[in-house]
């Protein structure tokens, strides 16, 4: 498998993908380790986690310079990722105590009732490339954490930092065989498929996912889909600094060149406030360095997969041929690199597929509205479901616009975030299931009723 860095099209490394005997063997090491790791005490687990994170930190500038070189992100880009997960993993570290516990419900007499939490046992997690150490940490960190050996299939888009993560994990004093990374493409995650683990944990597009699950059913084991979006933004008509709002929602839109699940994918904008809106939202997107991802204050790099290209462009022509206006950007950049500009697109209608189908790069869609009413039915209508924002001056406005759209997380006056206190989970195309909070905790664990009479 030849790894390729987006930015020079140079081949960097060529690796050996595992094979069916390579895969079969680690997941028998995995097995029998996993009985072990299930027994050390989790205060034990929870100090090796705690380790791995300050090498995440020691090795940030190697890692992040790593990271860039195969996926193509801003340096910058790639710091703030590594420093973002380290603050995932101590969320997750400080309250593993507190939700992995056993729990004693019913003490009455001599009757005891108690929840205890045990591991699922050997977990599979196939991930995606556009925020490895992010959406890795998110599955394996707490999978870990509840005394589960893992199986990681970093995406083929971002093996070298899959395989960093392993050898610091190792580091921090995970045993060898409780963590071990399979390395391939789709022929490779076909393989983990056929293999009887104890629960499958995807994060990566709703057409995979859908793939996984129906394969994954007849296990009946745990599968739980992290996937893509096409998340809603809606400006109203009371927002106060209207340039802040478009520098902060833009950034939504083109964070990590919209190669984010919860990027901005669809923007509405209370007429009242439209044509001032879409102004310094242009002046945003112009102002913005596109070049080399190692350059300094570069904000635009190239996308990390080249067939991307090419489907931005065909998003751009059904927009133009279907009425809408490209104010900026609209087509690659000629030259060495997977670089396409940011685009910013209006009068933009539902009929596009730029509204409907997740674009997964630097182009946005705006639409104008001329009510709350109208931006809701058009925020609801939608396959997915993982995001959706409201920037308003009003927050019960905005909560009930919120409340009223089917997504896993609202946002108001922020966007395109994530807590680690807080579940991340999607509706409909976005999947289910949840990762982070307690919930993400808990997700890889099974609860055991314990009745005690004596
Ligand atoms: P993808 O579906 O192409 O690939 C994801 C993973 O699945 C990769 O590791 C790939 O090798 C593997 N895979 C592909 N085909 C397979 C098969 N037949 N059997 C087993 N494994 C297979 O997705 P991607 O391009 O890596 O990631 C981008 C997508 O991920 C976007 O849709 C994005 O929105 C989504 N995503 C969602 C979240 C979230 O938390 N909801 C986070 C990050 C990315």
């Amino acid at each position: 498998m030849k790894i390729v860095n987006p930015a020079t099209e140079e081949v960097i490394r060529d690796i050996q993908e595992d094979s069916p005997d390579s895969v079969n063997q680690k997941f028998k090491l995995l097995q029998v380790a996993q009985v072990d790791w299930q027994k050390i005490t989790r205060a034990k687990r929870i100090e090796i986690l705690r380790t791995f994170s300050d090498l995440l930190e020691k090795n940030v500038e190697a890692l992040a310079s790593i990271l860039t070189s195969e996926v193509g992100k801003p340096l910058q880009q790639s710091r703030n990722e590594i420093n973002g997960a380290r603050a995932r993993i101590k969320w997750l570290t400080d309250n593993a105590d507190k939700y992995l516990a056993d729990e004693v419900m019913i003490q009455e007499g001599n009757l005891t009732e108690r929840i205890s939490y045990e591991p699922l046992g050997v977990v599979c997690n196939i991930s995606a490339w556009n925020y490895p150490y992010l959406v890795g940490v998110n599955v394996f960190v707490p999978a870990l954490l509840a005394g589960n050996a893992v199986m990681y299939k970093p995406s083929e888009y971002s093996t070298l930092t899959g395989l960093e993560i392993e050898r610091l994990l190792k580091q921090a004093g995970v045993p060898n065989d409780v963590f071990h990374v399979a390395v391939g493409a789709r022929s490779v995650g076909e393989l983990l498929l056929e293999l009887p683990f104890n629960g499958y944990f995807f994060t990566g597009s709703y057409k995979t996912g859908k793939y996984i699950y129906e394969k994954v059913a007849p296990k009946m084991v745990p599968c739980q889909l992290e996937l893509g979006g096409k998340d809603p933004l809606y400006v109203a008509d009371d927002v106060a600094d209207i340039k802040a709002v478009a520098a902060s929602t833009a950034d939504g839109a083109f964070y990590n060149n919209g190669q984010s699940c919860c990027a901005v994918e669809r923007i509405y904008v209370n007429e009242k406030v439209y044509d001032q809106y879409v102004d310094e939202f242009i002046k945003e997107v112009k102002s913005w360095k596109i070049g080399k991802p190692t350059e300094a204050g570069v904000y635009i790099g190239p996308l990390s997969r080249k067939d991307q290209l090419s489907f931005l462009e065909t998003q751009v022509q059904d927009a133009v041929q279907k009425g809408s206006k490209v104010l900026v950007g609209g087509k690659r950049i000629d030259g060495t690199g997977y670089y396409f500009e940011p685009t910013v697109i209006t009068n933009a209608t539902h009929q596009m597929s730029m509204m409907r189908e997740e674009s997964f790069g630097p182009i946005i869609g705006i639409m104008k509205v001329k009510s709350d009413d109208e931006a809701i039915e058009l925020m609801k209508d939608t396959e997915y479901g993982l995001t959706a924002a409201v920037y308003s001056n009003n927050q019960s406005r905005a909560e009930n616009i919120l409340e009223q759209i089917n997504s896993g997380t609202g946002y108001w006056n922020c966007c395109d975030r994530v807590s680690a206190a807080l579940p991340w989970s999607g509706r409909q195309h976005s999947g289910f299931g949840a990762t982070l909070s307690h919930a993400g905790l808990r997700a890889f664990t099974k609860t055991k009723a314990y009745h005690l009479r004596g």
